[in-house]
């Protein structure tokens, strides 16, 4: 019999309502040592699937009024029998209410238990439960398609496909080692090579979706860059609404980096307002602009901005040299004043290019479309099924290794080396689909998961 497990499962902070979730062969029971229905029923005597008005009680009298729902194993989250207490919010009455259900015969759950009973009990798979993880930190309309993909089982599927091959050529090198003999061997070794390197493909393929879903996950690195006075931090604060960037009308103000996350057309873009870029003596303001120069050379998206209402200057024609076109919107700000810069140069060499007054406007779609032409080359099927953690990737990259020593021992006629390697190789999709999984391995996954998920 499974231990029945307790925890609150919203959040700490300022609420309307808290949950406190209830799972295990017990759940019902226990819930009805401390609840009180207005009907006079007791949980116990209702089916699955049903909400009931009571009140909940502890040694010192009544603690909440909260909605009793009722899930029956196993049509529930966890496949248990489960009970969630919707209290009113705020930590203290939630933890109150936590603490009556452990005293009456729960224990509290560990990080993620739920879901690894979810998983345990078949509700879904591994990759499933991981999209649930993604799904709570997913930033920005992309990787929340993504991770509603995954949890849909995109990338269950795409390894199951790739699993399913590599069984069947496994089969076939099988039959060759009973057969070595047989005449057909050599068209059916040169069949076999085929047949590995394309599940090989399909599988590089896959890892490689691990950078583009760090894209959508983490964000797109941007950096705004100029020289200083340009309006780089108001632009900073114009594309985040906020007044984060200090805006002063002082060359060299900002010194240490900004960083803000900001969603541009569900593409998430990790927006960093670095010190002004320019040759100076001072050496406090030389390693802002050295930090600036560094977050230029590692930045996948550069904002560059330039004020057009100034002759451009050897500044301005240096960071001109270091940009690169592919990644680069030029900002020409301060338009609402008379122009004095020359364009000549920046025009020729750039193709993404919008004039602006920073300061003036008020709304920066005009910006934001320019920012997706420059972007859409990171754009792809957010709900095709990726990879989208270490874990993942390591099995992936595992598989893949494996594949690659199964080729080369069957391109040598070593066809029970061969053997091995493929039956590696699906051992590691089969880790990475937790279709054959330890349960230490198990518990490392989950506890990166929150209490009462
Ligand atoms: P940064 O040093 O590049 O970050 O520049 P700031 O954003 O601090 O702006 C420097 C000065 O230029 C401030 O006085 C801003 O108000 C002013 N400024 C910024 N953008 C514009 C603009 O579009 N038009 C005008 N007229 N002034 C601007």
């Amino acid at each position: 019999m499974s231990e029945t497990i307790a925890a609150i499962a919203t959040s700490s902070s300022k609420s309307a309502i808290s949950v406190i979730r209830i799972s295990g062969e017990n759940a019902i029971i226990i819930a009805d040592a401390v609840f009180k229905g207005i009907s006079g029923k007791s949980l116990s005597a209702h089916p699955g699937f049903i909400a009931r008005l009571g009140r909940i009680y502890d040694a010192k009298g009544e603690i909440d009024e909260v909605i009793a729902t009722i899930y029956r194993a196993p049509k529930s989250y966890t496949g248990e029998n489960t009970v969630e207490f919707s209290c009113h919010g705020g930590s203290y009455i939630a933890r109150r209410v936590l603490e009556v259900v452990i005293n009456a015969g729960a224990r509290p759950a560990l990080a993620g238990e739920f879901t690894k009973r979810a998983v345990l009990a078949g509700k879904m798979t591994l990759t499933q439960a991981e999209a649930i993880n993604e799904m709570i930190f997913a930033q920005g309309e992309n990787a929340h398609k993504a991770a509603i993909g995954q949890y849909d089982g995109a990338l269950y599927r795409r390894i199951n496909c790739v699993k399913t091959k590599l069984v069947e050529t496994t089969a076939k090198i099988a039959a060759e080692l009973e057969f070595p003999e047989d005449d057909i061997e050599q068209t059916a070794s040169v069949q076999i090579t085929k047949e590995l390197s394309i599940i090989q493909k399909e599988l590089q393929d896959t890892i490689n979706s691990y950078a583009q879903g760090k894209i959508i996950r983490e964000g797109i690195s941007t950096v705004i860059a100029g020289k200083p006075n340009v309006g780089k931090s108001t632009l900073m604060n114009l594309l985040s609404k906020s007044n984060k960037s200090i805006v002063t009308e002082y060359a060299g103000t900002t010194r240490d980096i900004i960083e803000e996350t900001i969603d541009v057309g569900g593409v998430c873009l990790n927006i960093a307002d670095t010190a002004g870029l320019h040759q100076t003596q001072d050496n406090i303001e030389k390693i802002g602009v050295d930090l600036a120069q560094k977050r230029l050379e590692i930045s996948q998206l550069v904002l560059a901005v330039f004020d057009i209402s100034n002759p451009f200057n050897d500044d301005d024609y240096e960071i001109i040299k270091k940009l690169d076109k592919q990644n680069t919107l030029v900002i020409l700000n301060k338009s609402d004043l008379p122009q004095k810069a020359v364009l000549t140069e920046i025009t020729a060499k750039f193709d993404y290019i919008i004039k602006i007054s920073a300061k003036l406007e008020s709304n920066p779609k005009e910006i934001y479309d320019k920012i997706n032409e420059i972007t859409a080359k990171f754009n792809f099927d957010p709900t095709s099924g990726m990879i989208f953690s270490i874990r993942q990737l390591d099995c992936a990259k595992r598989a893949e290794s494996a594949l690659q020593q199964a080729i080369l021992a069957n391109k040598n006629n070593m066809n029970d080396a061969a053997a091995v390697c493929t039956e590696n190789a699906i051992d590691a999709l089969m880790e990475l689909t937790g279709e054959k999984i330890t349960e230490t391995l198990l518990e490392e996954i989950f506890s990166k998961f929150c209490i009462g998920k």
